[in-house]
């Protein structure tokens, strides 16, 4: 029998969450039915979106139930399979939850994807070639729409989607401009991904100060901003806003944890005629082959650059997430499980 360790959600937080909120149980894997698959988690994925899971409330998608393992995106390799799809030794990609192993019932639809890990490192398709890099893509491409030679912003720059965003725009001949928190990250952003130009947010105290910064950043204004943060960045922004400017409301992390995040200046969607829209990845899952396809040629080529942060062990998964809605990531928050 095979020991499989796990992280439940056994509580909902009320603002921050914390560690108690979790609990590490272990239990023993079953025996495969017909049509199943065993899976070894290789590595785990840990998204902003799980903080909005673990309320209560309805939101785009059912709250994460109590007491079960916590939902999660994961890629590992079949060690057993009872599916006339999948053998042992097959790379794939599922969601398989906070835990070392997931039995996965392989007729469900979406369930798993086999991946192709010969040019592209498996961990990558929980990053850039995987949900976060479609989110990127759908949202730059379909939303922002952005021309050669118009001004990018994206906030959150220096993370696992707004770090595909920026590259995408310069890839189409834009300007990209991101925002991030701290030297180390806008660094990384300019020099490394070959962002433009990069604002550090904590230097800049109040709306007038960000919103001076980005005009020096983008003097011709913005025409197309794709948005993970929310608040004085976001209003910042849309002082910036050009006449018809494109705004993708992807995240708004800075209120993730219950924070009021009012929009100082509405008005701003009307004179400036903007167009605001908000949008779920996984709403429009016929935009993922291709977008995977683009993603997967440009990690392959080293055209897309990434960075990774990992926590090793299931046992860190709290932590890790916990750091990640504080910004201690820097890049694609991942746990190693193996
Ligand atoms: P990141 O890798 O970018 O990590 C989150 C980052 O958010 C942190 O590193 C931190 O960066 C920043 N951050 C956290 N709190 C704050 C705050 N209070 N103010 C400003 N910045 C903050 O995460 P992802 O790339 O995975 O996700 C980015 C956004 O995209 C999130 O809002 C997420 O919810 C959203 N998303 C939406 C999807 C959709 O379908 N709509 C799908 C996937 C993601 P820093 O140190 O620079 O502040």
């Amino acid at each position: 029998m095979t020991t499989n360790k796990q992280i439940l959600l056994v509580s909902r937080p009320q603002g921050e969450p914390t560690t108690d909120n979790f609990r590490l149980v272990e239990t023993q894997l079953p025996p495969l039915a017909d049509g199943q698959v065993l899976v070894r988690h290789h590595y785990l994925s840990l998204d902003p979106y799980m903080r909005g899971r673990m309320n209560e409330s309805k939101s785009y998608a059912e709250p994460q139930p109590l007491d079960k393992v916590m939902i999660g995106g994961t890629v590992g390799e079949v060690v057993e399979s009872r599916h006339p799809k999948y053998r042992a030794g097959d790379k794939v990609v599922g969601i398989g939850g906070w835990q070392q192993y997931a039995v996965v019932d392989a007729n469900q639809p979406g369930a798993l994807r086999t991946v192709d890990t010969t040019h592209v490192p498996v961990s990558a398709y929980l990053g850039a070639v995987g949900m976060p890099g479609v989110t990127a893509w759908y949202g730059l491409s379909k939303i922002c729409q952005p021309k050669a030679g118009e001004t990018v912003v994206v906030s959150a720059a220096s993370g696992a989607v707004g770090g595909v965003v920026g590259q995408l725009a310069k890839a189409q001949g834009c300007r990209a401009v991101g925002i991030a928190g701290g030297p180390d990250k806008c660094r990384y952003v300019v020099e490394e991904l070959g962002f433009d130009a990069c604002l550090d947010y904590k230097l800049h105290h109040d709306l007038k100060s960000l919103s001076t910064a980005l005009k020096d950043a983008c003097p011709d204004g913005i025409d197309g901003y794709f948005e993970n943060v929310g608040g004085t960045i976001l209003d910042a922004v849309m002082l910036r806003m050009n006449a018809h400017g494109r705004m993708a409301l992807c995240g708004l992390i800075s209120g993730y944890n219950g924070q009021p995040i009012p929009m100082q200046y509405p008005q701003l969607i009307l004179q400036s005629r903007l167009t605001l829209q908000g949008f779920i990845v996984s709403e429009h899952m016929e935009a993922w082959p291709a977008a995977l396809k683009e993603l997967g040629t440009m990690v392959a080529s080293g055209k897309l650059k990434y960075r990774e942060s990992i926590a090793h062990g299931i046992e860190s998964a709290p932590e890790a997430f916990l750091g990640l809605l504080k910004g201690k990531n820097f890049g694609k928050q991942l746990v190693k499980l193996i």
